[in-house]
């Protein structure tokens, strides 16, 4: 049995429009007897969210349990290395969530980690109070590098973005956990149970879910339905193990 770790954003929906084919592929692998999960570098959405999310476009059939986030692993991939939990977030629900479910305490006091994972009502205000925690001695854990993030007519500022500029601001350089970094990988295949012999990483991203297959051995699928096109594989020197224009075009 095979497990598809399938992107979200550009490969699945795009802004608020289901990609053509993505539907299907979803039956395909059920009827196959495979499995799926999302993973994504979106830390904002908890599962459930996820879910009520993708259903307003149209999806079926989905659970919360579907879906991995940058936030689940970096949550995780922390509460492993550490044992401290007094935690600050810069961030949404689903960030919120992961740090509890990990066995954080989310405070102001004593703070042992400021994780960022995109806040998009975030203030002047707002990244200035968490500084404080940081110029403390609080360790910084962004949970996702994306520079931009997509919407309908261009681009919006990604976390990353943000997490550069507390690394900026305290001189301290922040843990790498989102793809294409290996934290989420584990994670993720320790989620799912399944050795990266068995997982199939797909996304219309190169420099993110397909950077991660080629450099930790996952096969990848890069679908052209997003970010980049085929002249951006010899551009970034990133090779997918098979290049498709439509999630029709892979078979089981
Ligand atoms: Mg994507």
């Amino acid at each position: 049995m095979k497990t598809y770790l399938i992107d979200l954003d550009g490969t699945m929906y795009k802004g608020n429009t289901i990609i053509d084919g993505a539907l299907d592929f979803l039956q395909r692998i059920r009827e196959h007897g495979d499995r799926y999960l999302f993973l994504t570098n979106n830390a904002t959405r908890t599962g459930k969210q996820n879910v009520e999310h993708m259903e307003k476009l149209g999806f079926y059939g989905l659970n919360p349990e579907d879906f991995f986030t940058s936030s689940m692993a970096a949550a995780r991939y922390i509460a492993k290395k550490s044992s401290k939990r007094n935690a600050f977030f810069v961030g949404k629900d689903g960030l919120r969530e992961a740090l509890l479910d990990s066995g954080f305490t989310i405070t102001d006091k004593d703070v042992d980690f400021v994780f960022v994972g995109l806040d998009k009502d975030g203030s002047y205000q707002t990244y200035s109070y968490a500084l404080k925690f940081l110029l403390n001695g609080a360790k910084l854990v962004g949970t996702n590098s994306d520079r931009l993030l997509a919407k309908d007519d261009g681009f919006n500022i990604g976390n990353g973005s943000i997490v550069a500029m507390f690394e900026y601001a305290t001189g301290q350089e922040s843990e790498k956990i989102g793809k294409p970094y290996q934290p989420i990988l584990d994670e993720v295949l320790e989620y799912a149970s399944i050795t990266k012999e068995e997982a199939i990483l797909v996304g219309d991203n190169l420099e993110t879910e397909i950077k991660l297959g080629v450099d930790f051995g996952v096969k990848t699928i890069f679908v052209t339905s997003g970010v980049h096109d085929r002249k951006d594989i010899e551009r970034l020197k990133i090779i997918p193990n098979q290049v498709v224009n439509s999630l029709n075009d892979i078979e089981m």
